[in-house]
């Protein structure tokens, strides 16, 4: 597989084209952004991190009926994936209030909720990742109604999935974004990264955050946070 032209550069990954049409180079950075890009830094080994985690629970998660962009893992930062057409909707899936959720509608975070819940925010930096309901997603064409169904009962189960993958490693998962794509025959997999970058995960007995929210909410300890997450996916 040969690694060819840097087709985008996002905040967090860059994608790289390669001699195959349909699949890509991933290549995962150590910087960091929160508030839409407003707040910048790096975090040391995050990428390493990020990229081998994210590849292991969508292995786990492809074991478990849901299909995703992973193909193979190339080195510590790189993976090839499955070139998809990104549906530009972050699918936000809670099980616990915190951050925007608690912030939107008043209530203190760690609440759990009878049932998870599913949103949706048009992926777009200018607009600054607005929140819309699947009615403004068909309207503005992002998604068929089909794939829009589709993409609930895939986030929904990836939910169920993990949720009780965690709780075996002594965290809480709390809330995660998902990014959903099309292959070229139109079907949709799960794509973008799994990772504490996307994920909000908390000490099962202490509550105790191991999650970007270190690094938005000056918590100190980011570092040592990914690498705990790490060592209760992979072991010491
Ligand atoms: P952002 O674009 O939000 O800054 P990243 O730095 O993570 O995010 O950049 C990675 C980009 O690659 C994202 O825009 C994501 O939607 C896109 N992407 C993720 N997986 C795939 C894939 N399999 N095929 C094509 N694009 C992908
Ligand atoms: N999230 C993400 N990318 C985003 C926005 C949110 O990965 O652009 C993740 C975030 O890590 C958390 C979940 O989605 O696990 C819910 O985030 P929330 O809506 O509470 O927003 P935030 O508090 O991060 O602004």
């Amino acid at each position: 597989m040969e690694k060819l032209n840097q087709v985008y550069e996002g905040k967090a990954k860059k994608v790289f084209a390669t001699d195959d049409p349909e699949l890509f180079i991933v290549s995962y950075k150590d910087d960091a952004t929160a508030f839409n890009g407003l707040k910048k830094g790096t975090i040391s080994g995050k990428g390493v991190v990020n990229n081998k985690m994210s590849n292991y629970l969508m292995q786990i998660l492809e074991k478990n009926g849901v299909p995703t962009h992973f193909v193979e893992e190339l080195s510590d930062r790189e993976t090839l994936v499955k070139k998809v057409s990104i549906v530009p909707l972050e699918v936000i899936i809670r099980n616990v209030s915190a951050g925007s959720f608690a912030k939107n509608y008043g209530v203190e975070e760690g609440i759990t909720f009878p049932e998870p819940t599913i949103e949706f925010s048009y992926k777009n930096d200018d607009l600054g990742d607005p929140l819309i309901n699947s009615y403004h997603a068909f309207a503005l064409g992002l998604a068929t109604k089909e794939e829009i169904n589709t993409i609930k009962t895939m986030a929904f189960k990836v939910n169920d999935v993990l949720k009780e993958y965690f709780k075996n490693l002594g965290v809480k998962l709390i809330d995660f974004k998902l990014e959903f794509g099309r292959l070229s025959d139109g079907s949709i997999v799960l794509a973008d990264e799994i990772s504490p970058d996307t994920c909000r995960f908390w000490d099962i007995n202490t509550n105790e955050k191991l999650d970007k929210d270190r690094f938005r909410r000056d918590l100190g300890g980011v570092e040592d946070a990914y690498n705990e997450m790490m060592k209760r996916v992979f072991g010491e």
